[in-house]
């Protein structure tokens, strides 16, 4: 992968279907040649270094449902695919019931990306860097998508293969992104470290969630999930089996994140090294876990 040392953006055509149906056929009738846009965060970022080449790119946002954000107090949360970042972070119901997707919507880089920048776009990138996955997979987000072969569902815990890598095919085009009802008394955090306050990629991220169940020992299910240590976003079921088995203290905390750094597979690049990722991801745990305990403890 070269990148382009005077990069400008290249020459595309602007595709805007009438419905989802003619956008899932163009992407199919032009197979790496196309893609969908929503924000176009990432897109423009890769076709102006180069690394990548669409010809066409397909425009999603304005289609049916694309902009909604549905709170239905029986069934859950739906945010359409195009809705972007700001309004997650605005919205009352997501404030109250799903707060750590709104704190993860945060974190994203500045307002101004925030305007356009999408959950499901950064879904579908796939970054292991991505801020606001580990929540989506912490709340069981499940993916709608249409292709040419029609509708189907997604879970988010088995939709990442690689780095950039997901189980979308050819064609395919996220609608929307749904969550069931949270438990009651659910609480979550989201810590990130960058290099910057500015909003930089993480070197490390942490979200966690927990919520009071008496079926378990210790009274509390906590779960964890780690971004930029691994080749995908990273559940740690390690943590969730211990502090459910375990009465919760700051000393199993402690043991706990240090399951989340053994479980981390980190690589070195410019924003920190793999021993240094290791390390954080097991600081940043305890901080983030404690957090959430004394939240659950009132
Ligand atoms: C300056 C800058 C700072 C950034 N900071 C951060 C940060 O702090 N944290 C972070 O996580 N990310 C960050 N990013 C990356 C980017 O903003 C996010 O990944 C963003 O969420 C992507 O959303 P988008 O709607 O812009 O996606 P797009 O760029 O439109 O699309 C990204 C990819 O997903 C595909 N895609 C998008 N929507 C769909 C859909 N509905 N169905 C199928 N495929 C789809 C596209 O085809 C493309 O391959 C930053 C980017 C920039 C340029």
């Amino acid at each position: 992968m070269s990148i382009n040392p005077h990069p400008t953006l290249p020459d595309f055509d602007y595709i805007k279907p009438d419905n989802i149906e003619e956008a899932a056929k163009f992407l199919v009738e032009h197979p790496g040649q196309s893609r969908p846009l929503s924000g176009g965060t990432d897109i423009f970022v890769r076709l102006r270094d180069g690394v990548w080449k669409d010809k066409f790119l397909v425009d999603i946002k304005h289609l049916d449902g694309m902009k909604e954000i549905r709170f239905d107090p029986s069934t859950g949360l739906t945010i359409g695919a195009a809705v972007n970042m700001n309004r997650v972070d605005l919205h009352k119901v997501i404030h109250e019931k799903y707060s750590i997707l709104a704190e993860a919507a945060r974190s994203c880089a500045s307002y101004q990306l925030r305007n356009r920048a999408t959950i499901v776009g950064n879904i579908c990138n796939a970054s292991p860097a991505g801020d606001t996955i580990g929540a989506c997979l912490l709340l069981d987000g499940v993916l709608n998508i249409t292709g040419v072969e029609g509708s189907r569902k997604e879970p988010l815990d088995t939709f990442f293969l690689g780095p950039g890598k997901t189980k979308l095919k050819i064609g395919d085009i996220v609608t929307s992104i749904q969550f069931p009802l949270p438990a009651k008394g659910m609480q979550g955090k989201y810590i990130k470290h960058g290099r910057n306050n500015l909003g930089d990629l993480s070197i490390v991220g942490v979200s966690v969630v927990g919520v009071p169940d008496k079926r378990v020992a210790s009274g509390f299910r906590m779960r964890l999930a780690l971004a930029s240590v691994a080749p995908t976003p990273l559940v740690v079921k390690e943590v969730e089996e211990l502090l459910a088995r375990k009465n919760i203290s700051l000393e199993t905390i402690i043991e706990a994140a240090q399951l989340a750094s053994i479980a981390c597979n980190p690589i070195t690049d410019v924003r920190g090294s793999a021993r240094y990722r290791k390390q954080m991801a097991k600081n940043l745990s305890i901080r983030a876990l404690t957090n959430v305990w004394k939240k659950l403890n009132g």
